[in-house]
């Protein structure tokens, strides 16, 4: 599975683990690039997971959008209190 991955910064794909964290089904890999020195994540689970692993990555994608909206409206309170 590793060797077809490619790095997001360079795209090359001589990159090695440097940590990993095996799940009951899911393993976290830490990788780093070599050529370029950038560490990036890739998780293997099986293919039944693969729906579960899809609806979690979207609702962490709905919280960081919320949690975003929440900082500007506390910045945008901020500058009303300001002026
Ligand atoms: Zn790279």
């Amino acid at each position: 599975m590793s060797e077809g991955l490619k790095c997001p910064a360079c795209g090359s794909i001589r990159h090695y683990v440097t940590n990993s964290r095996p799940r009951e089904t899911t393993i976290h890999r830490r990788r780093k690039c070599r050529p370029c020195g950038e560490r990036f994540s890739t998780w293997e689970f099986t293919e039944a997971d693969v729906p579960t692993m899809q609806t979690g990555y979207r609702s962490m994608v709905e919280s960081m959008r919320a949690a975003a909206m929440k900082i500007v409206q506390r910045c945008d309170k901020e500058l009303e209190e300001q002026e």
